[in-house]
């Protein structure tokens, strides 16, 4: 990676990490998912709200490392708004992206702040946790 664009992705990291996005009160319409990734002592707790197909809010109360604090910030600014179908377009990028491989720069925004993880793969679980919760939410969410 260019040492430019080592400073942005060490920038939009410390940004998410210093102004969380997307911290907001939630309802029990919210449907939620715990998960954990033991390797590295990140915890999570996802929050979605629906509208029919769509996300129409998100949020999440999470403790770990900043690679874990910055992804989850910077997916909650990718996926409200975004219908099932768009949401797992987006995951699966996104684990391309950390797993080295090609992906769309344009439909992942801040998230690419986050690409350097492909270079330390015991990181990688630490970046997939909340887009995994996120999966594992739309999964269970099958009345609509
Ligand atoms: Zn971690």
């Amino acid at each position: 990676m260019s040492y430019f664009k080592e400073q942005i992705s060490r920038d939009l990291i410390l940004d998410h990490i210093k102004r969380p996005r997307n911290i907001k009160v939630k309802n029990t319409n919210y449907k939620s998912k715990y998960l954990k990734n033991p390797a590295c002592g990140d915890e999570l707790t996802l929050y979605v709200l629906f509208n029919k197909d769509k996300i129409e809010d998100l949020t999440y109360e999470v403790s770990g490392c900043s690679i874990c604090r910055a992804s989850t910030s910077m997916m909650s600014e990718l996926v409200i708004g975004k219908s099932k179908k768009e949401v797992t377009e987006i995951t699966n990028n996104f684990k391309r992206m950390v797993a080295g491989e090609s992906y769309k720069e344009e439909l992942l925004k801040d998230a690419i702040g986050l690409s350097g993880v492909s270079n330390i793969p015991p990181r990688i679980k630490c970046a997939t946790l909340c887009y995994n919760a996120l999966l594992e939410i739309i999964g269970g969410n099958d009345e609509k």
